[in-house]
């Protein structure tokens, strides 16, 4: 029995080509064996007919994450975003966000470090002399933490995986998308198989980037060496 994102997709796949109503189309889709529908599913994503997995959308709630985490996702024009306003939330006492780059090194923490005390402490300061919230955050710093809730059809999170998973991406939104991308293949992997999933080094083999420090490009490479001494 396929899951309901399944069949949903199973009936837009078969409302544009199968003649009957829905009725039989539901009949067709219930005598098909799993297998084969899933293959049905498969043949028609690698076609590039992708908006029949437009109607299976995924929410998420991301929390812990960085205002700069957050101006890289909401470019993402085609999902919908509820984010914790500054305006209404003191984040004086928040845990802010550390990139990794900077916590693995003591001396660049320690500049960090005091940064942001200097600047929270201001930031306090200002709420406690009667500065609006709204305001008193024109200080905050990139690495303030928030929290969203975030909805996404299958068809845009194919895309967001596409670019956000490039070693190219940044570290923090590249480990955030690599959570999500594992949340929806436990829940939904008929359509979010390893070999249809980006970046497109993995699914297409190929790259835009051509960046040679990146180990997946150098490998890209080295097939293609490989198979022109073959
Ligand atoms: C490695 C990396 C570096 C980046 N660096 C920068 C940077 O320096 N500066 C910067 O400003 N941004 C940067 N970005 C963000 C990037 O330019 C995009 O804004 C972001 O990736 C959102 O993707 P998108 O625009 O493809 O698609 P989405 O908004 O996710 O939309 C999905 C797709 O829908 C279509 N679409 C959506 N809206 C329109 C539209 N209005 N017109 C036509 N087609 C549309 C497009 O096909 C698009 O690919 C970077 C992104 C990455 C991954």
């Amino acid at each position: 029995m396929s899951s309901i994102p399944i069949k949903t997709v199973l009936y837009a796949i078969k409302t544009c080509r199968d003649g009957n109503n829905f009725d039989k189309i539901g009949n067709s889709i219930n005598s098909m064996l799993p297998d084969d529908n899933i293959k049905l599913i498969h043949k028609v994503m690698k076609m590039g007919h992708m908006s029949v997995i437009e109607h299976v959308n995924f929410t998420f709630g991301i929390e812990g994450v960085s205002r700069s985490f957050l101006a890289q996702l909401s470019r993402h024009r085609l999902a919908s975003l509820s984010v914790e306003s500054q305006r209404a939330v003191d984040v004086s006492h928040a845990n802010f966000v550390v990139p990794d780059s900077i916590k693995e090194d003591v001396n660049n923490s320690i500049i960090f470090k005091g940064a942001l005390e200097h600047t929270i402490s201001a930031y306090k300061r200002l709420i406690e002399n009667g500065v609006p919230l709204e305001d008193a955050r024109y200080l905050l710093p990139n690495a303030t933490p928030t929290k969203m809730v975030f909805t996404v059809n299958a068809r845009e999170l194919h895309h967001i995986f596409d670019v956000r998973l490039c070693l190219r991406a940044q570290d923090e939104i590249r480990q955030v998308v690599t959570m999500m991308k594992d949340l929806v293949q436990d829940e939904c992997y008929e359509l979010f198989p390893d070999e249809l999933v980006g970046p497109p080094c993995n699914n297409v083999g190929v790259c835009s980037q051509h960046n040679t420090t990146c180990i997946n490009f150098k490998k890209l490479l080295q097939k293609k060496i490989d198979s022109k001494q073959e």
